[in-house]
Order: structure tokens, then sequence, then C-alpha cells
């Protein structure tokens, strides 16, 4: 049995504010609501993860912002429910390098579990930066540079690392 099992749950329902008791669907407990039926799936979150490349090799920032402040990551963020990911990797390098860039090739995807406990899917593209676009420090990051891939600054998240090798191995494998 789940360590977290209890009769209640912690949380209160969201249509009629009942205490939620776990319950098990399908071999996974959830919290559900005894009186009106919902139940509070719990999904991971997604976010983007954006390697710009450009002739002076890949886009990074350093962030203003925890986690992570002051350690170096690409630019990405969270995906809003009503976004597509790709379009979510496109806001969030205007937002966070102030640059307006062009998907060119889905390069990985990435589980993790956070130190909350949460599950997260990073979705990994590969982008560039549209004609005339040079990036620059926007908001939640403390500066941005642009790196040779081997010279990159420690990377604060795992899933930017992994993304990172993957790049690699993609150009080590096409020569
Ligand atoms: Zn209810």
């Amino acid at each position: 049995m789940d360590k977290n099992w209890s009769p209640t749950a912690n949380h209160y329902c969201l249509q009629c504010g009942h205490q939620l008791e776990w319950r098990d669907v399908d071999g996974q407990q959830v919290e559900a609501c005894p009186s009106c039926g919902f139940v509070f799936w719990r999904n991971p979150l997604v976010a983007t993860i954006v390697l710009i490349e450009t002739d002076g090799g890949l886009v990074a920032g350093r962030r203003a912002i925890d986690p992570g402040y002051g350690l170096w990551c690409f630019p990405g963020g969270f995906v809003n429910e009503d976004e597509h990911p790709a379009a979510a990797a496109v806001r969030e390098c205007q937002e966070e390098v102030k640059a307006a860039i062009e998907i060119a090739d889905l390069l990985g995807v990435y589980h993790v579990i956070r130190g909350d406990g949460r599950g997260m899917v990073a979705i990994a593209f590969e982008a560039r930066l549209r004609n005339g676009e040079s990036p620059a420090t926007g908001h939640e990051m403390l500066e941005v540079g642009t790196f040779a891939p081997g010279e990159l600054p420690d990377l604060a998240f795992t899933t930017h690392r992994q993304a990172l090798a993957d790049w690699k191995r993609r150009r080590t494998a096409t020569g």
C-alpha cells in the first residue's frame, strides 16, 4: 500500500468543498470526492527547453529566480494549458532572451520527479534566431550569453544537461 494512503486526504473538492478521500482507480491511488465524484487527477507539469544555435554557439541565461538562482540554463519554461509546447518555447525565448526564434526540430522528451514530488515532462526543441535577432537579457535572467557547446557553464537542471548531451550526440552522429 502506498505510504501516503489514508482514509481522508489533505484536499477539499474543487466542485463541492467536501473533504477528498483516497480511492483506488485502476491501481492508482487518487484523491476523490465521496460526495460528488470529482477526481483530483495529478498529471505531470509540462515544460519546454530551447537550445538556440547561433554562429557563436548556444544561447543560455543566468537565472534571476529560484529554483537555481544565479545558475545557468537554456531558455524555456512551463507550458500554459491552452498552448502548444512549440508556441510556449517561442514565447519563453521572447520573454527570457528577448529574441524571436523559429523551431528547427524536436530534440527530446525528458521526465523527472521534482524536489516537491511532482512529475515533470520537459520537451526540448532545437531552434534558430530569426533573421536580425540577437539575444538580450529578459526578465527572469541576470544575464544572457552565447557559448561554444564545450564551454557552457554548469547548467541548473538535470533535464537541461540531458538535452545538451543529446544535442551534442546528434552533431557527433551526423558529423
Ligand atoms: Zn465534490
